[in-house]
């Protein structure tokens, strides 16, 4: 219950260019949530968002044609602006017609560029605006989609064009939930997208088994982004801070952004959640076979793909997990003869194949930690001598195990340190608030936070 009260509180809003700040109190769609705005905060929260509307959005909010005049609206003389939403089957000749702005406008439009182009193929719902000014059409904005509009604006005879990017407001949400009968049902009744669970369900991945070591009463708080287009959602962003009670065990992960604007997790005492991988799964031995996408296969003697290495040794020798992880396949596969394939994390998964025998009590969800003996190399399948065949992939796609850019950090980097502790309090303390509630406090905080992330 203590959790519930958290389903959703504010938290902030900030405009992006930070020239104003704007707050509002978000539901999450959690019925059992009871919101208290003041009147006093309502009115101020829309008189901040038309200056908001005014300052960063090319479409103010004007007359729409109305049912009746939709056949002909006529231009006043008088300097007017015009405000279409595109229906279903509309060309812009129509809506210009419709306006009362003659076909030459328009040719000398679509004519302009490539990108007067896109005007051609109009959706139901883009917005459209005009400005009118002596009978003549002055100014003309399309939505092209929600994060771009084409400008085009009267030169003498002809118009100029320009593109302007519309930056989605960052919010920063709060939410938790405890479980009642699966993370993605509880995840999804307090308004969680699909992508906010899954970037959950990845960032705890090395720590939490979310197949088999779920139980109803764990629960979880995350702090996320939710990205808004005047006023609007738009889609949810990066989780910056999430805290995962599992069976009495309790898991935190906080986002730190290197330079090259990487995304890794780490508790609040700067270790990473992401877990480190050995180079080599067998000691000592002879890399035979390397990674290569044409190579001629030894046995079928026809080109194919070798999308691992090959570390020749003698049948019998123990082979390792190379980061811990969980036991996705073992058994016979094809070719690849006894194979263990282990899952390490939501994005990497590794491969042995030509095992001679696997270790006892190995099964298919067993627990492995960096460093176990899995299996014994032998040259079971298509194998011509003994040798462990190993596969590393990332995100399901095959990388070359001796090369590829593997997660080293276990602690996070020392030029990190002082800005990420920094964020990490503040986010701390957003978790730490038990119920909903907005104060000063926390719009500052998440004010800052905001700041803090965009950055990069
Ligand atoms: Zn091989």
């Amino acid at each position: 219950m203590f959790f519930n009260a958290l389903n959703s509180f504010v938290v902030n809003k900030v405009v992006q260019n930070n020239r104003f700040p704007l707050w509002a109190i978000i539901a999450l769609g959690s019925t059992a949530l009871a919101i208290t705005v003041s009147n006093r905060d309502r009115l101020d929260e829309k008189a901040e968002l038309s200056q908001g509307v005014s300052q960063n959005w090319p479409f103010e909010p004007l007359p729409y044609i109305s049912e009746q005049n939709k056949k002909f609206v006529p231009v006043s003389p008088a300097n007017e602006a015009i405000q279409v939403e595109v229906e279903s089957g509309e060309s812009l000749s129509l809506i210009f017609q419709k306006v009362g702005l003659s076909d030459v406008e328009l040719l000398n439009i679509l004519s302009l560029n490539k990108d007067s182009e896109k005007l051609k193929n109009l959706k139901p719902g883009q917005k459209i605006k005009f400005e009118v000014s002596d009978n003549l059409l002055q100014k003309l904005v399309v939505e092209i989609t929600n994060l771009e509009s084409l400008i085009f604006s009267r030169q003498g005879k002809s118009f100029s064009m320009k593109r302007e990017a519309v930056k989605p407001d960052t919010i920063i949400v709060a939410a938790g939930t405890e479980l009642e009968t699966s993370l993605y049902m509880d995840g999804k009744k307090i308004g969680l997208s699909d992508s906010v669970i899954m970037q959950l369900t990845a960032i705890f991945a090395w720590d939490i088994d979310f197949s088999q070591n779920i139980r109803i009463g764990d629960r979880f708080k995350i702090i996320y982004e939710k990205l808004e287009i005047k006023g609007e959602y738009y889609k949810t962003g990066r989780i910056l801070a999430a805290e995962f009670i599992n069976q009495a065990n309790r898991y935190t992960a906080f986002l730190n952004i290197d330079d090259n604007g990487n995304n890794s997790y780490y508790t609040e005492k700067g270790h990473a959640l992401q877990k480190t991988f050995l180079r080599n799964p067998v000691d000592l031995v002879r890399v035979s076979s390397r990674f290569n996408l044409k190579r001629k296969h030894p046995i079928l003697n026809r080109i194919r793909a070798h999308k691992g290495v090959d570390y020749a040794a003698p049948i019998g020798t123990p082979i390792r997990a190379t980061a811990d992880g969980q036991v996705k396949y073992l058994g016979v596969k094809g070719g690849y003869g006894s194979t263990i394939e282990l899952q390490h994390g939501g994005k990497y998964t590794t491969l042995y194949a030509h095992l001679s025998d696997y270790a006892k009590d190995l099964k298919i969800g067993s627990k492995v930690t960096q460093g176990q003996i899995i299996g014994y190399v032998g040259k079971s399948g298509l194998a011509t001598g003994p040798h462990l065949h190993y596969e590393f992939r990332v995100n399901g796609e095959h990388r070359d195990p001796l090369t590829v850019k593997l997660p080293a950090e276990r602690s996070i980097n020392i030029k990190y340190k002082t800005a990420f502790e920094k964020r990490t309090s503040m986010l701390l303390s957003l978790l730490n608030h038990s119920k909903a509630h907005d104060t000063q406090e926390t719009r500052k905080i998440t004010q800052t936070i905001i700041r803090l992330y965009s950055k990069r």
